[in-house]
């Protein structure tokens, strides 16, 4: 089944179609980690979910070849804004502001003078979400069994299958992203008594405070990605305004220029809404992305609150083909059941 939809997917009719159909004027694409081989661990889940820089690279050049023009998100929101009419843009975007980004794939970009923008967080580096889920899964990647208790409720997980382990992962994210306070407290007494004394990793995520030099790359645009990587959604109104605010005004005091630009933590519909549209508005930004899957159409400038990415994941890995699919709107035709047009 899967080959006869690879085949048909892969007729140059049907993808001329999708293509016509579903990419609009182009894509805002979004990537997370980027680095060799030799750093990921054998005995390590998720620190492993990566794409190496060959293979990053190897992306890059399917667009170059097919003959897309690559933009700034300053350049989408004026091409937006000004309604011009044009085809096969993408703006290339990686979130959190891992080390590896500036490392591994800034240099890939740079090569080929492709502008980038980076999301990045201003909480302390031990505050921030995303070092924690990282072990929680990488903790649940080595137990079979786990336990633990909140508020004197015990909750146990059979963890010896890839099921298991991703019902366990789920019911804790439903846990902590529904509190209103403080997520990260949650999950950390949830790791800690999974796996006492387990620490998450160090040093993955560049300080925001050491940016102002990549800030300085003509290529490179810093947006916001809030304070601690926070589902928004379940925050009260006054933390969510000072989760867009607070990260505007640390960034642009560090970086001495203005930060019009905002990802969206998770960036799904159980992450983001209408609220968070409208408060990151108020808060300043020019163009707000999510992750709800979709490529961008002229309407999008009645929408710059709610732009869709396509997140390229470490699936695509080596699948050329399924890169193409993702970029000629095959997926997300499937994805959204042929609506074209996403926003909130
Ligand atoms: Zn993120």
């Amino acid at each position: 089944m899967k080959k006869i939809f690879k085949n048909i997917a892969a007729s140059s009719l049907f993808s001329r179609l999708t293509e016509m159909l579903y990419t609009g004027i182009g894509s805002i694409i979004c990537f997370h980690r980027v680095f060799p081989d030799s750093e990921s661990h054998a005995d390590l889940g998720l620190q492993n979910a990566h794409m190496t820089p060959d293979t990053f690279a190897g992306l890059m050049d399917i667009l170059i070849e097919k003959n897309y023009t690559f933009l700034s998100m300053d350049e989408v929101h004026e091409l937006l804004i000004k309604r011009r009419q044009i085809r096969k843009v993408v703006a290339v975007t990686f979130d959190d502001g891992y080390k590896d980004t500036f490392e591994y794939a800034l240099p890939v970009l740079q090569e080929r003078n492709i502008p980038v923008a980076v999301y990045v967080m201003t909480g302390d580096q031990n505050e921030i979400l995303i070092p924690w889920l990282i072990l929680l899964m990488d903790v649940i990647y080595q137990h079979s069994v786990i336990s633990f208790t909140i508020e004197n409720n015990v909750s146990q997980f059979r963890t010896d299958t890839s099921y298991g382990k991703k019902t366990a992962i789920n019911s804790i994210l439903d846990l902590i992203f529904s509190s209103e306070k403080n997520q990260i407290a949650h999950l950390r007494k949830i790791i800690h008594h999974i796996s006492p004394g387990s620490k998450p990793p160090q040093n993955i995520l560049l300080p925001y405070d050491k940016l102002q030099h990549y800030n300085k790359n003509p290529l490179v645009t810093i947006g916001a990605h809030g304070i601690d990587h926070s589902n928004l959604k379940a925050l009260n109104k006054p933390d969510v305004e000072k989760q867009f605010n607070d990260s505007k005004k640390c960034l642009e005091k560090v970086l001495g220029s203005p930060v019009v630009h905002f990802a969206y933590p998770y960036g799904g519909r159980e992450f983001a809404g209408t609220r968070e549209f409208q408060l990151a508005k108020e808060a300043g930004y020019l163009t707000a992305v999510t992750t709800r899957y979709g490529h961008i159409f002229p309407g999008h400038a009645e929408f710059l609150m709610c732009l869709p990415r396509i997140s390229i994941g470490p699936a695509v890995c080596g699948d050329s083909q399924l890169f193409q699919f993702l970029m000629n709107g095959c997926i997300a035709m499937m994805k959204n059941k042929g609506k074209r047009f996403i926003t909130a």
